[in-house]
């Protein structure tokens, strides 16, 4: 289970909405199973469905993680008319390339889901040696 507070989630939503019609990314700093830290971050390679994250802004997110003592809890992007599941390709970019060895181990992939505007789906999952397995999301 992944614990977000209300004003994280609302900053998480917003993000997403901003990046619309591509998809939009982000991590997230926190520990013990719960969100401390949201980090909007820029799509590198916008598309309506697709995203990659800017390698340098990646690597000062994880150092200001690391600086604010806490870990990487998880990485969120957003579907903009897919459901809140990982795609083919979200599955596959959660490995070093060619290999099944994951980016981030630990982590939850958490995936906005804005096919009905005005009602957005996000859901939590965990995704290790290719398969995947949903993280129940807490908003409180
Ligand atoms: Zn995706």
């Amino acid at each position: 289970m992944l614990n977000i507070k209300r004003s994280d989630f609302e900053v998480i939503l917003a993000h997403c909405r901003s990046g619309l019609p591509n998809e939009a990314c982000g991590m997230l700093g926190g520990r013990n199973g719960s969100v401390e830290k949201v980090y909007p971050m820029r799509n590198a390679k916008p598309g309506p469905d697709y995203y990659e994250m800017d390698a340098e802004e990646q690597f000062r997110v994880m150092k200001d993680i690391r600086e604010s003592g806490f870990e990487l809890i998880g990485l969120f992007h957003s579907h903009p008319t897919g459901q809140a599941y990982p795609s083919s390709v979200d599955i596959a970019q959660a490995y070093w390339p060619g290999t099944e060895l994951p980016n981030y181990p630990d982590a939850v992939y958490m995936i906005v889901s804005l096919m009905d505007r005005a009602r957005p789906v996000a859901r939590g999952f965990s995704i290790e040696e290719g398969r995947v397995q949903e993280v129940k999301l807490s908003v409180i």
